[in-house]
């Protein structure tokens, strides 16, 4: 006998069709499991279909909404409220919402990492301009990838080896300040502003 075993991370947009698909097809959900990481939480999705195993994995914001999944799959309610009351995941319209009542816990969400922002302002070594964007002071920054790989919309791009350029998308930014946290051993990263919108590139000289 052999198990198949999938791990994709995915968007949070598509998610609920692609359950709802897998729902469709005959997969029964196995689990929804949370892990909390400073400004946002990862959560898992498990389904399984005979003895093959898929899992998506979401990055989820703190203060952002999901859809829950309960209208499709009823069991997701347990582990939505659960979620929802220790890691503080917001789950939109569960079919029984507890309304973080499920445990009846005397802390609020005790599992949930809020962010820790350090703004410019608290950096006057950095001599960046107050703001609410995040800008790269390339002096400092060694093109390492941390902060795109913390980035839960996928709004920052790292090129080291072709164009040695470090990219964020200003309108996909939600400034949760988790790359400025990723980047804390270099402080490359600030709340600052440039004056640039949309699609934003700091190039490294030399
Ligand atoms: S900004 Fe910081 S974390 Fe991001 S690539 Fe540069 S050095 Fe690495
Ligand atoms: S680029 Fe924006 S959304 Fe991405 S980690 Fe930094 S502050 Fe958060």
């Amino acid at each position: 006998m052999r198990e198949d075993y999938l791990l994709e991370e995915v968007e949070i947009l598509p998610l609920y069709n692609i359950m709802l698909s897998k729902q469709r097809d005959g997969w029964r959900l196995v689990q929804i499991c949370a892990t909390a990481f400073e400004g946002y939480n990862e959560v898992i999705y498990s389904v399984a279909k005979g003895y093959t195993f898929e899992n998506y994995k979401v990055k989820v914001p703190i203060d952002m909404e999901i859809n829950s999944i309960s209208d499709f799959y009823p069991s997701a309610m347990l582990f939505e409220n659960e979620m929802s009351e220790l890691f503080g995941v917001k789950v939109k319209s569960i079919n029984v919402d507890y309304h973080n009542k499920f445990y009846r816990i005397a802390k609020e969400t005790p599992f949930k990492k809020e962010i820790k922002i350090t703004k410019a302002e608290d950096e006057p070594e950095s001599g960046s301009p107050s703001g609410n964007m995040i800008v790269n002071d390339m002096s400092k920054c060694i093109l390492c990838g941390l902060c795109m790989r913390q980035c839960p919309v996928q709004a920052i791009e790292v090129d080291r080896k072709e164009t040695k350029t470090w990219k964020i998308n200003r309108d996909t930014c939600i400034q949760c300040g988790a790359c400025i946290d990723a980047c804390r051993k270099f402080k490359a990263l600030s709340f600052g502003d440039d004056g640039q919108t949309g699609i934003v590139t700091y190039t490294k000289e030399g």
